[in-house]
């Protein structure tokens, strides 16, 4: 007998603001695939930014999903009470030889990329010029000596010469995809105040919690090249994934934390119903 494992999905918002009609689509999304397979659908908090995420928000998220008739399976995963997950990450991937420290403050990579106008560029601006992966050991152990601030960065290149062999992922809309993690260059790993970063954290979390399906929005599509050559490097799970479409405002501008007219709790103070949202979103009736 052909023994099919159910669906584990997930929605993994980050608590720096209020919810909004976004990302119950990414929600419901992710809700309604578990429960009509009858699968798992588990709720994390994306949390690793200290300086942003606030309780308060992390309150309102659940009680915005409560609304809209969502509930998760297990206790809700806080990414902030796991630093040891992705430190041994970490920890495996210097073992490899593939991270590297980078001292380069955000004014040096700007004037840097500046000053050469062939940079190459990423799907969100020009990528990190890589200055300091050609320091040599020497170079790098003077600087950390001295306790220079630095970050942990991916090395594309030698990472993809590690895995020696192409890699490759599914998206339900657009099918088998190559993977090309070079095209968001030397990614941030971790950085000095954030232990993490949220490549590293979501591809470590959606492999500790089972996530067989990744459902979420199309503009994290390149990241999940990234995430592709991790799992590869840390002997990880493959999940699928679907990346979904956007929720576009009136105005025709994605929507964003900060449009307070359409965060959920705005839409229940103003006597909608989860029903309309999702008829709004195109969802049917549950
Ligand atoms: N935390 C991310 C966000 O709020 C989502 C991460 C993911 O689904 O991979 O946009």
């Amino acid at each position: 007998m052909v023994n099919i494992a159910p669906i584990s999905t997930r929605f993994a918002p980050s608590p720096t603001g209020c919810l909004h009609l976004g990302h119950a689509f990414a929600a419901w999304t992710a809700h309604d695939r578990a429960r009509a397979a009858g699968g798992r659908f588990l709720l994390r908090m994306e949390d690793i930014d200290q300086t942003r995420c606030r309780p308060a928000f992390e309150a309102g998220i659940i009680e915005d999903l409560t609304w809209l008739g969502i509930t998760w399976d297990g206790p809700v995963r806080r990414q902030s009470e796991h630093f040891a997950d992705y430190r041994s990450a970490l920890d495996r991937l210097t073992e490899l030889g593939v991270i590297y420290p980078c001292f380069c403050t955000r004014a040096e990579i700007a004037a840097e990329v500046a000053a050469s106008p062939g940079a190459p560029q990423g799907p969100a601006g020009p990528l990190y010029p890589g200055t300091c992966r050609g320091l040599d050991a020497g170079q790098r152990a003077f600087r950390l000596a001295e306790g220079r601030d630095h970050a942990l960065r991916l090395d594309i290149g030698k990472a993809l010469a590690l895995v020696g062999r192409p890699l490759s992922w599914h998206d339900e809309k657009a099918g088998e995809q190559p993977a090309r993690p070079e095209i968001l260059g030397d990614v941030v790993l971790a950085r000095k105040e954030t232990p993490t970063s949220y490549h590293l954290a979501v591809t470590v979390d959606d492999a500790l919690q089972g996530i067989t399906l990744v459902t979420r929005a199309i503009d994290l599509f390149p990241a999940t090249h990234v995430h592709r050559l991790l799992q590869a490097l840390l002997g990880l799970p493959v999940p699928a994934y679907a990346h979904h479409g956007l929720v576009i405002g009136e105005d025709g501008i994605r929507l964003a934390k900060r449009d307070k007219a359409l965060t959920l709790a705005a839409m229940r103070a103003t006597g909608q119903t989860p029903l309309e949202l999702r008829r709004r979103l195109g969802l049917p009736a549950c």
